[in-house]
């Protein structure tokens, strides 16, 4: 042993290192020392090594290592257990699926079922290299989900289902108001981020028309006074605008500017049908948007003919991806972004890899207010990181690892897998829960949910 050198908890050496820091460094030979939770070097091996050891060092020379990357939008419940049961061929506009097919699978939920739905939601995301996830606000029982979340070693932002408008006569809309305020609070009060805790609530909103201006004046204001953000869907289709229009004269990025919550601690999901004053109102408050590739093309939202995410990044807004209640596996997003937004501008220099590469890591660090804790790697960061198995026919020959990242491999792998320091999956399997006990409670609480929905099966071919 050589005394002058700084002992380290893990030591991972020889490994191409894509740092995304400011100055975008790749390192094709380089090291990286964990200390506790944070990054304590990176840099060349031969530096890093000079300076530092550790009883745990790893050979990385068969990984790419990047910053682990970050799903801005996810409903943990509802879709995790049940979304294969959806027909693919529903004849329907979204308003009557959301009726028929998406809400009774929700409501369907009992509390064991979103803690098992929310971990297996976890895994899925862990396993493909996803380290943090902004939950949409959909969550029944916040509690049991925290629980659930909590197990995979993930990190996350999560927010109870809180609605303070009802359509129907005769509601009593003040109390209906109250109650949502009341919810928002109890939740960051119950599940507080400033202790660093992995899982922590936000007030997050569905969004929509689904609440008046009070609930949305006070969820910001929650998350002001509490150094969080709040998240909304918003207009990923016309309906929104027709909606805001009729009842405000405005747009709904013009309307929520109005009143003054658009900020830097924002995120606003789908964006597919904004105009230019919209975009403008978006790039000088700061708000993030949120892109789901997947859900934008599954739900036929036209965003490659209407959506303005290039205008939008050149406009300076910051893009972050999420996979809303689709494939959690968010390098398979990448080649969505990477390839849509060609093609719809004829142009194949739009959304370059590294863009959206960065999406998926510092841009959702952004969003989420955790930029100076994660989204790259940096002395200081905390230690969240993934190594790719380059291994892997995909990975062979490796001659662009930006061109692997963003187009030619995906979360399948992804072989190990770090959070704050900790080894949540090693060698393709988790670390902290055994995935064969949770696949057969998900088994369970999915036969259980689709029962309870009262869903039928439907199959476009015959079923024996
Ligand atoms: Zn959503």
């Amino acid at each position: 042993m050589n005394d002058r050198k700084t002992s380290a908890d893990v030591l991972i050496s020889g490994a191409k290192i894509v740092t995304m820091d400011r100055d975008r460094r790749i390192f094709n030979d380089g090291a990286v020392a964990i200390s506790g939770c944070e990054i304590s070097a990176i840099g060349p091996s031969v530096e890093v090594c000079e300076h530092f050891e550790s009883s745990q060092h790893i050979d990385g020379s068969r990984f790419v290592i990047t910053p682990g990357m970050i799903n801005g939008h996810i409903h943990v419940t509802g879709d995790p257990l049940t979304r294969a049961w959806l027909p693919d061929n529903i004849e329907a506009d979204f308003a009557e699926e959301l009726k028929r097919w998406v809400l009774p699978r929700f409501h369907a939920h009992e509390p064991d079922d979103e803690a098992v739905s929310a971990e297996l939601a976890a895994l899925k995301m862990l396993r493909t290299g996803t380290t943090t996830f902004l939950e949409a606000g959909t969550v029944q029982y916040l509690d049991r989900v925290v629980e659930g979340a909590s197990r995979t070693g993930i990190r996350g932002r999560v927010g109870c289902w809180v609605e303070g408008r009802d359509f129907t006569d005769g509601a009593n809309q003040a109390k209906l108001i109250d109650d949502a305020i009341r919810a928002l609070e109890a939740e960051v009060a119950a599940f507080p981020a400033s202790g660093g805790e992995l899982i922590a609530a936000w007030p997050i909103l569905v969004g929509h028309s689904t609440n008046p201006d009070e609930v949305w004046l006070a969820a910001k204001e929650i998350a002001d006074d509490n150094g969080l953000g709040i998240s909304a869907h918003m207009s990923p289709y016309e309906s929104d605008p027709a909606w805001f229009l009729n009842e405000h004269r405005r747009r709904p990025i013009e309307h929520l500017s109005d009143i003054g919550v658009l900020d830097r601690n924002v995120c606003l999901t789908h964006l597919a049908h904004i105009d230019e004053s919209e975009l403008n109102l978006l790039a000088q408050s700061g708000t993030n948007a949120v892109l789901c590739p997947l859900a934008a093309l599954r739900g036929a939202f036209g965003i490659s003919t209407v959506g303005r995410f290039p205008e939008m990044a050149a406009a300076g807004i910051n893009i972050m991806l999420g996979s809303d209640g689709f494939d959690l596996d968010m390098m398979r997003q990448t080649h969505i972004v990477s390839g849509l937004f060609k093609d719809a501008r004829r142009n194949t220099a739009v959304f370059p890899a590294e863009e959206t590469f960065a999406m998926l890591t510092c841009n959702g660090a952004v969003g989420l207010g955790l930029e100076q804790e994660i989204g790259s790697l940096e002395v200081g960061k905390l230690a969240d990181f993934v190594c790719h198995d380059t291994d892997r026919p995909e990975w062979q020959p490796l001659l662009g690892v930006l061109n692997h990242l963003a187009w030619l491999a995906d979360g399948r792998s992804v072989h190990s897998v770090w959070v704050n320091g900790v080894r949540v999956i090693d060698d393709y399997q988790a670390t902290l829960i055994d995935e064969e006990t949770l696949y057969a409670q998900a088994s369970r609480s999915s036969r259980a949910v689709i029962s309870r929905s009262k869903l039928p099966f439907v199959s476009p071919w015959p079923v024996y």
